[in-house]
């Protein structure tokens, strides 16, 4: 759901090292933290019932927003008006998802996830993002830290909307920090699931099909929640391949037997799955994988996952 929007991020943002320069200074393309907000803006603008673009109006300056929601547009009232049947089924959860697209900046800046606590309950105990939330020692806090951090403050500076209340806001860093933690997690209860123990022996997961969402700044930590799921582990790889794997940090060789204890050892490789396995696993350059999941890969069901209970059952597929 959130994640559609680093696609909207992509090239709009400062690298992560830019931001955390010793100069503030914009030296990305875009001058300004105002443009930069105007021009991931920019992208919602066009009338969402006949599809005209600000160009093609008389008076581009004409596109006006919907109040409610701050997130679609419209070239007059007709159109506002002919849409509304099926735009008010969703104008709530769009101004959510308003919110959300810009609170995920911070996932970019560092501040989001915050400093998540080593899991205190069994996964099979845990019902939901609320279990979760309750196992972070200080939450409100970590939360508030981020709702008062620099960089959330540059956001509602600059991002030409009213800023939404203290809740509001509080409900939308949680989300989006949902949404981040979401694919270790889903990882974790793959592992779990399939009685794969990663206390037993080092594991190894592929992401098949990884494209922008899953790569673009990824950082070689963002899949440190699995050691928080279970602490003290014997070493768990995760290899993001696809041929859209953007490139960055994480771009580093798969391990090719056991990793470092303790530690989510996080790579990729740029190519099609199929490539991967023919040169990199059965020339033993990698090592073969416990599990594979594809999170997006062109499929609509969200987190599928294959258990390998055996190499040879994959070999034979
Ligand atoms: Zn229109
Ligand atoms: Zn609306």
């Amino acid at each position: 759901m959130i994640s559609s929007s680093a696609f909207l991020w992509h090239g709009l943002l400062p690298s992560r090292s830019a931001l955390e320069g010793k100069t503030p200074g914009m030296d990305f393309g875009i001058r300004s933290y105002f443009e930069m907000f105007q021009k991931m803006e920019d992208t919602f603008k066009f009338c969402v019932e006949c599809k005209k673009l600000p160009d093609s109006l008389p008076d581009p300056r004409s596109l006006r927003r919907c109040k409610r929601c701050q997130n679609v547009y419209y070239c007059g009232s007709e159109c506002q008006r002919l849409n509304w049947p099926s735009h008010k089924k969703f104008c709530k959860k769009l101004k959510l998802a308003a919110f959300d697209r810009l609170t995920e900046w911070l996932v970019f800046t560092g501040d989001i996830p915050f400093h998540t606590g080593t899991w205190t309950k069994n996964i099979q105990d845990l019902q939901g993002w609320e279990d979760w939330f309750l196992m972070q020692e200080h939450l409100d806090e970590k939360l508030s830290a981020i709702k008062a951090g620099h960089y959330m403050n540059i956001l509602w500076a600059n991002a030409g909307k009213p800023k939404p209340s203290e809740v509001e806001l509080m409900e939308s860093i949680k989300r989006v920090t949902t949404d981040f933690v979401s694919r270790p997690v889903t990882i974790g209860l793959g592992l779990s699931m399939f009685h794969l123990d990663p206390y037993a022996k080092p594991l190894t997961v592929h992401v098949v099909g990884a494209s922008h969402a899953e790569t673009l700044n990824a950082r070689v930590t963002d899949y440190d929640e699995l050691s928080q799921m279970f602490p003290k582990h014997q070493g768990i790889e995760v290899v993001m391949v696809g041929v859209d794997v953007v490139d960055g940090p994480i771009m580093r060789p798969p391990l090719v037997a056991f990793g470092p204890r303790q530690r989510v050892y996080l790579s990729s490789y740029k190519d099609l799955y199929h490539n991967f396995w023919e040169s990199q696993v059965e020339t033993q350059q990698a090592a073969r994988p416990d599990l594979v999941v594809a999170f997006h890969a062109g499929m609509k069901v969200y987190g599928i996952l294959l258990g390998l209970s055996s190499p040879m059952k994959f070999n034979a597929m």
